[in-house]
């Protein structure tokens, strides 16, 4: 892949980084992944806001304006059509105390593009079982920090046990999401999705998704689903960057609705290529 590390482009291969670097260290790191559609980073405004907004939350002093013009520079110089964008940026490298340096250093910033195929072409049709595992993520999940090693424990149990992905509960059982998904819900014909807050990350294909759920006269609401909602529910379904729309038709030995992909799931899916194909064009 081609990369571009704090302003020189090179292959990613050759990107070296300090031991000393707080990413390292302490995980002290914002990332962002996007996908490019047609040769052309899609969502890519939201995409840098919310990369904007991470660095107010750490009082990290990069540039996303900066990034994002790296960011379609790479692009442009890559032979990627079809792939994701992968961004971090880190504090930077300083000697190794918890609190931020009093002098910060010049933050690291990596950016790559690499090809990518959608996985789950043929999962989509029909829809894929998920399991449901405790959320031992820490208390601000709205960060989009590099600290996923309870993302990566829960996706390595769902992939033990032959899932996509794992929807994560809260103390109270509440579904928040999944280990790398946002959560949607259908109840009579209504979508049903957790609202924003500090336990959750703000997706911006949930965005899109809600954009896309008026565009196609379906009503949406923020709203908790519990676990205990899980057997009346007609409809499920998680999206993301990578994942776009997957119907879930199970959730470990509860079969949903029917449990076929649902007719909400299958206008939304057609929505969100109709969406991406008029972004290739244009
Ligand atoms: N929730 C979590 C925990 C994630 O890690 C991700 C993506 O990485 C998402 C939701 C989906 O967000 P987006 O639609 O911005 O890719």
């Amino acid at each position: 892949p081609l990369a571009n590390w704090n302003g020189t482009q090179m292959p990613l291969s050759e990107a070296k980084v300090s031991v000393l670097d707080r990413a390292f260290l302490f995980g002290d790191a914002i990332y962002e992944v996007l996908r490019v559609y047609g040769g052309k980073p899609f969502l890519f405004d939201d995409h840098i806001a919310r990369l904007k907004r991470n660095f107010e939350k750490l009082q990290l002093p990069a540039d996303a304006d900066i990034i994002a013009q790296r960011v379609r520079e790479t692009v442009a110089a890559s032979d990627v059509t079809e792939g994701t964008v992968y961004i971090q940026v880190t504090r930077g490298v300083a000697p190794r105390i918890h609190r931020y340096p009093t002098t910060p250093p010049t933050p690291s910033e990596l950016i790559y593009v690499a090809h990518f195929k959608d996985p789950y072409q043929e999962l989509r049709k029909v829809g894929a079982r998920v399991i449901i595992l405790e959320d031992l993520r820490w208390k601000r999940c709205d960060i989009k920090s590099v600290n996923l090693l309870a993302n990566c424990m829960a996706a390595q149990t769902a992939y033990e046990a032959g899932c996509p992905e794992a929807l994560l509960v809260d103390g109270e059982d509440r579904l928040i999401e999944g280990s790398r998904t946002s959560l949607f819900g259908v109840r009579d014909g209504r979508i049903l999705t957790a609202p924003l807050g500090q336990n959750i990350l703000p997706g911006i294909t949930r965005k899109l998704l809600i954009q896309l759920a008026g565009e196609c006269n379906v009503e949406i609401s923020e709203a908790t689903i519990h676990r205990d909602d899980l057997p009346k529910l007609d409809e499920l379904f998680i999206t993301g960057t990578t994942t776009e729309i997957l119907p879930i038709t199970q959730v470990e030995d509860q079969t949903i609705g029917d449990g076929t992909v649902g007719p909400v799931v299958s206008q939304l899916i057609t929505a969100y290529a109709r969406t991406i194909e008029r972004f290739r064009q244009s």
